[in-house]
């Protein structure tokens, strides 16, 4: 396994890959690996002939008063699992040698960023746009792999990617989850003992809302004050949101009639969890 730091050299590195024909899967992440990324991993190494995984903690998608400096990282760790993983190349690049002084362009795709996390997060779906974009543009993937943890992203991400006519194919992977349920999350490092045996009941609350839909209940907003129930009287979790919208545009939905995402943030103490679950 390769771990390349500069652009040239993983330009280098995949001129030499195609010319022989060989296809590239591509996971990008911001590191501090656990089972989420390397289902991930396990399909670009199945459906390619090379696997390139990213690691990459991307200043432009925190706001000024999120945990940019405190998000966790830990290399040598990352570069076990991916090792265990056969990943061929670590792309880790610095801040710098992506965000050059006096950097100015920018990625936004509209009306999709503006619901669910993009309410709450302003600017996130902007830096999270430029960053894939500049990735594709650099690694030129054949396949690109996203989870559908962060559902409204591989949203954002297909449609950005039709709308600019890229290259690569973008395939979505199912949600990789603890044995309670909780789904995997770099972030979850941050919940204390007790937040952490609490977090479980997001996707109890899901689960709760999928057979209420599946006994005909339609109504979106009882479903939505339902989970909303549900969550507050068993946890200290503060609700940032829940919401039932549209897979395609995402935007809210009142009566429920075809597929439907269900999706919600819940504060644990300082720590932002989401969760999501297609009916
Ligand atoms: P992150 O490092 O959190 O930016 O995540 C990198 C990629 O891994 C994103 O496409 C995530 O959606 C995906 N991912 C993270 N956690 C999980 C998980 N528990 N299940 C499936 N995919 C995940």
């Amino acid at each position: 396994m390769q771990l390349i730091r500069s652009i040239k050299k993983i330009r280098d590195f995949v001129k030499q890959q195609k010319k022989r024909n060989r296809t590239i899967g591509f996971v990008p992440t911001m590191g501090y690996l656990h089972e989420g990324h390397l289902s991930l991993v396990k399909q670009a190494k199945k459906d390619n002939d090379i696997s390139i995984l990213s690691i990459f903690v991307n200043p432009a998608q925190f706001g000024p008063k999120e945990d940019f400096k405190k998000y966790p990282r830990n290399l040598k760790h990352d570069i076990a699992l991916a090792k265990k993983a056969n990943v061929d190349v670590i792309f880790y690049p610095k801040v710098s040698e992506i965000y050059p002084k006096n950097y100015k362009t920018h990625i936004c795709v509209e009306k999709l960023t503006k619901y669910l996390c993009g309410r709450s997060r302003p600017g996130h779906f902007q830096g999270v746009a430029t960053i894939v974009t500049k990735l594709f543009n650099i690694i030129m993937p054949d396949v690109s792999y996203f989870g559908q943890k962060d559902a409204q992203q591989a949203i954002i991400i297909k449609k950005m990617v039709q709308d600019l006519n890229m290259q690569t194919k973008i395939r979505i992977m199912p949600i990789v989850r603890a044995k309670d349920g909780l789904v995997l999350s770099s972030r979850n490092i941050y919940l204390d003992k007790k937040q952490r045996k609490e977090a479980p009941i997001l996707y109890k609350s899901l689960r709760e809302a999928k057979s209420l839909i599946k006994n005909g209940q339609k109504s979106a907003s009882r479903i939505i004050s339902m989970i909303h129930k549900i969550i507050t009287r068993n946890s200290s979790g503060v609700i940032d949101y829940v919401s039932i919208v549209d897979l395609e545009n995402l935007e809210p939905v009142k009566i429920i009639k075809n597929r439907v995402l269900i999706a919600l943030a819940v504060w644990f103490g300082k720590t932002r969890l989401i969760d999501n679950i297609i009916i």
